[in-house]
């Protein structure tokens, strides 16, 4: 059985519907939600001044899957979910019904070319590294080799 952590944002209204049913299908086509965070309302990240605030949290999600399997059902439910645009490069940031990133997989390091696992900005978003810390602040980044909790520091 794995552990993935997922990070999930939403700035497009009703934000609290897009993640519980995110939530939903996540349980349903991915795996249990054995832990999630508290919900945090989030400033816009590199984004136009007017751009409506995050909701963003961390769930622990149990699943048989692989890890590219993970990323297939996370395409799935952010299209089921709406979401339009998709984003082309990391620096580039719009608007969304819901995202999900898959911010660490067990203790493995991924570098696919669509996947790169632990999340490569994982360290450097506070919006990501609150929640996660609440329910992974032990955990140790497989690449930087410091607790999640210590990241935020
Ligand atoms: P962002 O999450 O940075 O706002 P997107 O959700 O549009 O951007 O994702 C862009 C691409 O990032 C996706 O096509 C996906 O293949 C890739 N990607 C690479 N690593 C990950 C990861 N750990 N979790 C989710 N997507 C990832
Ligand atoms: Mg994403």
């Amino acid at each position: 059985m794995n552990s993935a952590y997922l990070g999930l944002g939403s700035n497009i209204y009703p934000r609290i519907i897009y993640i519980y049913h995110a939530l939903h299908l996540i349980q349903k086509h991915i795996g249990e939600i054995e832990k999630m965070s508290t919900i945090y309302q989030t400033s816009p990240w590199k984004m136009p001044e007017n751009t409506p605030f995050f909701y963003n949290l961390c769930v622990k999600v149990k699943t048989h899957l692989l890890p590219l399997q993970v990323l297939e059902h996370i395409f799935f439910i952010e299209k089921k979910l709406g979401r339009t645009k998709k984003t082309t490069s990391y620096e580039k940031y719009v608007s969304r019904t819901i995202d999900i990133d898959i911010l660490l997989f067990n203790n493995e390091i991924i570098q696919e070319e669509n996947l790169t696992v632990p999340h490569p900005f994982l360290h450097e978003r506070h919006f990501v590294l609150l929640p996660l810390s609440e329910i992974a602040g032990h955990f140790e980044h497989p690449v930087l080799k410091k607790k999640i909790k210590d990241l935020l520091k």
